[in-house]
């Protein structure tokens, strides 16, 4: 059987959690292993602040509370894209404006973003689908006319790049997940990225529910107190001795990734060449993290027989998000209706191919010919 998924543990989790148990005798957030994980990030590609949160959806809504959302505000979303992207400023009041993705890439049409901006316009919500970046020099640009912020849902763009740019690192604020199923995991977790000086202090403040004790803790101050709106975002630093021992290992981690996408190119491009399924396509400004390979198939109907060949073959490849302008939520909630044909494309024929470390060769050579005897029927 071939799953989709399979997370990978480098082996040295359970050596760093019981460090941070027995040793460094603190479990709460904001420990030794926390700082070391931010450090690391900070420094390994120069974000202004970074903060660990229990997942990419708490440091999403860390950032719909900092860019100071109010009710009644818009905030311009891709359709194709994970509930939180768009939850995660719900939460706080705000209307959802989504945008179509590109005819070629399942990532956000930049050029079909000043058509959306009213003077509601809070801000954008970028997904980097699956790691590739997004057009981000025009999307900036736009925003800084029109005076709104950026925030990078990076969930899946751990060291991906814009025109060599780390993604997370333009927008006011990025997020980055370490679900199991990204390419570096904790289980859930996940990595506010402020880059917007102006909110770098009030972001501990939200983090530690509302509190100065960061600042406290440093020394900063003689008490803490209750300052701001906030939660408890930050995770238990046994979450972040995990991730230590997976952050230790990004780059073997991340070469062996490539490997297994370049191999699935070369293998279907064939395919691709004769027009029978498209493949992911990585524009000249990004680069390929590696996190994700797929397969666009000619109809819905097609993929639904695709799939049904290839568990019956005991392959278990997955399609990806349903379009949010069709969810039941947005049906029941919003009066307007618009049309997102490139949103509804990779809704019903992306169909994302089994993906993770420890795929062998030989397996992922059978989900190949399993793929060309398909279409040779
Ligand atoms: C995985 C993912 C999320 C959510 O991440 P969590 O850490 O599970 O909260 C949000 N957005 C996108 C695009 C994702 O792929």
């Amino acid at each position: 059987m071939i799953k989709f998924n399979k997370p990978y543990y480098t082996g040295k989790e359970t050596y760093y959690i019981q460090d941070a148990i027995h040793t460094q005798r603190k479990i709460s957030g904001n420990g030794f292993y926390t700082k070391k994980c931010q450090n690391y990030f900070e420094e390994k590609y120069g974000y202004r602040k970074t903060l660990m949160t229990t997942s990419c959806t708490d440091a999403l809504e860390m950032a719909s509370i900092l860019i100071g959302l109010e009710q009644g505000d818009e905030v311009i979303v891709p359709s194709f894209t994970f509930v939180s992207s768009a939850n995660a400023f719900v939460l706080r009041g705000a209307k959802m404006v989504f945008c179509d993705s590109e005819r070629d890439n399942p990532n956000m049409d930049a050029n079909l973003l000043e058509a959306l901006i009213t003077d509601k316009t809070k801000a954008i919500v970028v997904v980097h689908y699956a790691g590739v970046a997004c057009d981000m020099d025009k999307i900036m640009a736009l925003a800084k006319q029109h005076n709104i912020f950026v925030v990078e849902d990076a969930a899946q763009a751990i060291d991906s790049t814009y025109k060599g740019r780390p993604l997370g690192g333009i927008g006011h604020l990025g997020a980055i997940s370490f679900h199991e199923t990204k390419n570096i995991i904790s289980g859930e977790g996940g990595l506010l990225i402020v880059n917007d000086e102006s909110m770098v202090a009030r972001s501990e403040i939200l983090w530690e529910k509302g509190t100065n004790r960061s600042a406290f803790f440093r020394g900063e101050i003689d008490k803490y107190n209750w300052v701001d709106i906030g939660s408890s975002y930050l995770p238990s630093d046994i979450l972040s001795a995990f991730l230590w021992s997976q952050l230790e290992s990004l780059e073997d981690i991340q070469k062996r990734r490539i490997e297994i996408w370049n191999r699935y190119y070369e293998g279907l491009k064939e395919l691709e060449t004769r027009g029978t399924v498209e493949l992911p396509r990585i524009p000249d400004y990004a680069v390929n993290n590696a996190h994700m390979f797929y397969v666009i198939c000619d109809s819905e109907s097609t993929r639904s027989e695709l799939i049904k060949y290839l568990n019956a073959k005991e392959i278990f490849p997955v399609s990806h998000y349903i379009s949010l302008h069709k969810s039941p939520y947005v049906e029941h909630t919003y009066s307007d209706r618009v049309e997102l044909p490139n949103s509804d494309k990779y809704s019903d024929r992306l169909l994302r191919l089994p993906y993770y470390y420890e795929l062998k060769e030989k397996d992922q050579e059978l989900v190949i010919s399993e793929i060309k005897e398909f279409f040779k029927g």
